[in-house]
């Protein structure tokens, strides 16, 4: 068989086009990869931490493209540490995070799930609570991207029958006072895509994108599922499925895509290999500020909180 000689030039050309594959190609450009590559100390400081979440967005991150997403950010960030990525454990996290604050150099945090404030040692990051080390970092950070919907509205850690009282970012740091800018990236799970651009947004032009009121960046968030949806003239002409596997529109099946705002249609999962309404499955509002709702799964007949709850 015959074996592909890679060259450096060559593997920049294969993480530019994971890059340009996230849309950051529209400020990225092939020497701004080579000159990060070239001085990689340029990079901004990304703390990544776990509050309450089952760390499938972690999981969708690593599925980014054909290439590592460590290859793609640590050319234009350094990840000072990643809850599973990282090897360090115990004292040596707590020894990380305290060289960063006290070094006073900037540092993007990310936060994975939400964090649990009517009982907090449910969720411990290195001997402390997720709630006491976010009041420490949290007004320290320039921003906070929260990572996936439980990270951005509470989402499943915050459904009813959860006694944690798991908040979101955006209500956390309500809740706490702190102004720092929260970046939502939500998501069951985030989409790799929103992330990586955003981390090169921030570090390219030291601002987030362009966000909507709840901190979502426009590009992916700016329109509804059903604006795009492959089912749309099947809506538009009152055809509806009746059961899944058929043809037609899936809203009398409980589709939230009416409500939901997310890019869905244009950037899928796993390298945009599918996603729910291209597989004929409703959408079920995974990015929405309402997920999860109380009924998930709807018949033809059934129409029982198939319109969301208000927040
Ligand atoms: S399947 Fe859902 S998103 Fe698609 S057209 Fe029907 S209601 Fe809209
Ligand atoms: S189509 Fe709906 S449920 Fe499926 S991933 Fe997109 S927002 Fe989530």
């Amino acid at each position: 068989m015959m074996q592909q000689e890679i060259t450096r030039r060559s593997a920049l050309k294969r993480i530019f086009a994971a890059i340009a594959a996230t849309g950051a190609g529209s400020f990225i450009t092939f020497d701004d990869l080579l000159a990060a590559d070239a001085n990689p100390r340029k990079a901004i400081n990304v703390l990544w931490l776990h509050g309450s979440s089952c760390t499938g967005c972690t999981c969708s991150l690593l599925d980014i493209e054909k290439v590592p997403v460590v290859d793609i950010l640590t050319r234009f960030a350094h990840m000072v540490f990643h809850h599973d990525l990282s090897l360090a454990t115990g004292d040596q996290v707590t020894e990380t995070i305290d060289k960063l604050l006290e070094s006073e150099e900037p540092f993007v945090l990310v936060v994975e799930g939400s964090i649990p404030v009517r009982m907090p040692h449910t969720c411990m990051v290195a001997h402390r609570t997720m709630d006491s080390w976010m009041q420490r970092i949290l007004p320290k950070a320039q921003a906070c991207i929260a990572a996936g919907t439980c990270a951005a509205f509470g989402g499943v850690t915050q459904m009813e029958g959860m006694d944690t009282g798991s908040m979101g970012l955006l209500q956390y740091s309500y809740y706490r006072g702190i102004t720092t800018p929260i970046i939502t990236l939500p998501g069951c799970p985030m989409k790799p895509e929103h992330f990586v651009y955003s981390v090169l947004h921030y570090s390219t032009h030291g601002a987030p994108p362009p966000l909507d009121r709840y901190g979502r960046p426009r590009r992916f968030f700016g329109r509804t599922v059903h604006d795009r949806c492959v089912k749309y003239a099947d809506f538009q002409e009152n055809y509806f499925s009746r059961k899944i596997g058929e043809d037609g529109c899936l809203l009398r099946l409980g589709c939230q895509g009416m409500v939901t705002r997310s890019d869905c249609m244009i950037t899928g999962y796993n390298n945009n290999t599918n996603v729910c309404l291209r597989a004929g499955h409703p959408c079920i509002g995974c990015s929405g500020e309402n997920f999860p709702r109380r009924v998930m799964f709807h018949t033809y007949d059934d129409t029982r909180d198939i319109i969301p709850r208000r927040v």
